[in-house]
């Protein structure tokens, strides 16, 4: 079935495995997001006029009048923040564009950039999952400045996600941007689908870690671990 058949006619597959269990338990699929193929083959102003049309279907089937002045731009505003900011990291058109520069300092120790704060949200219940990011890595003879850290971390968080494929992502990227083995993503973050509904747990966070070349070794993961609890 096409994207746009989907979108309009709603499809009951056949379930076989309880949604709420795997909503919970927050598995992840994949390390890629899974995307359809024909993910943009439509435009992102239609796509937010069919949001806003399932938006709407949504609120007046929870019995919301959408006369109200309050209510009435709501779906149009849903869509818009959906499709434009929250999770405009779907779609490949929008990842940064990094440029790289030749190490001229020749530093050649460990970079650590901590407490990056991002904002997405948990696939399994749409509600936002909100945490700091730490990213580390060793200069091959390449850098890239540091506002692109954020702004990777941003990309892939603009996402319906689940925090290890997250974790991994970034990672991966900055592997290949940075053309370097040694890197490291540690994220530490709050699921208010943990925190503000089922078992409504208001204190814990997640963590979740990347490592990958030198920052396997014991010596290399604890200079980071250092940098980062100071
Ligand atoms: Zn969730």
């Amino acid at each position: 079935m096409k994207l746009k058949e989907t979108l309009l006619f709603t499809q009951h597959d056949s379930i076989d495995y309880n949604y709420d269990e795997i909503g919970d338990e927050h598995v992840s699929s994949s390390l890629e997001t899974p995307i359809r193929e024909d993910a943009f083959e439509i435009s992102d102003n239609k796509k937010k006029e069919i949001i806003a049309d399932h938006f709407k279907g949504i609120m007046e089937t929870l019995g919301l009048d959408l006369n109200d002045d309050s209510l009435m731009g709501t779906p149009h505003r849903v869509a818009k923040m959906y499709v434009d900011e929250i999770f405009n990291g779907l779609n490949p058109k929008n990842k940064p564009k990094i440029a790289l520069f030749e190490n001229k300092y020749q530093y050649n120790e460990m970079l650590v950039e901590k407490n990056i704060t991002f904002y997405s949200n948990c696939e399994h219940h749409f509600v936002p999952i909100i945490g700091k990011a730490h990213v580390s890595y060793i200069s091959s003879g390449k850098v890239i400045g540091l506002s692109k850290i954020n702004r990777i971390v941003e990309y892939f968080a603009k996402r319906p996600q689940v925090q290890e494929r997250l974790t991994n992502q970034i990672g991966n990227e900055l592997k290949e941007i940075l053309e370097t083995e040694d890197v490291a993503v540690i994220i530490d973050a709050k699921h208010l689908c943990v925190s503000s509904r089922g078992i409504k747990d208001d204190t814990s966070t997640t963590t979740t870690s990347y490592y990958s070349g030198k920052f396997k070794n014991k010596s290399t993961k604890k200079e980071l671990h250092h940098y980062l609890s100071s």
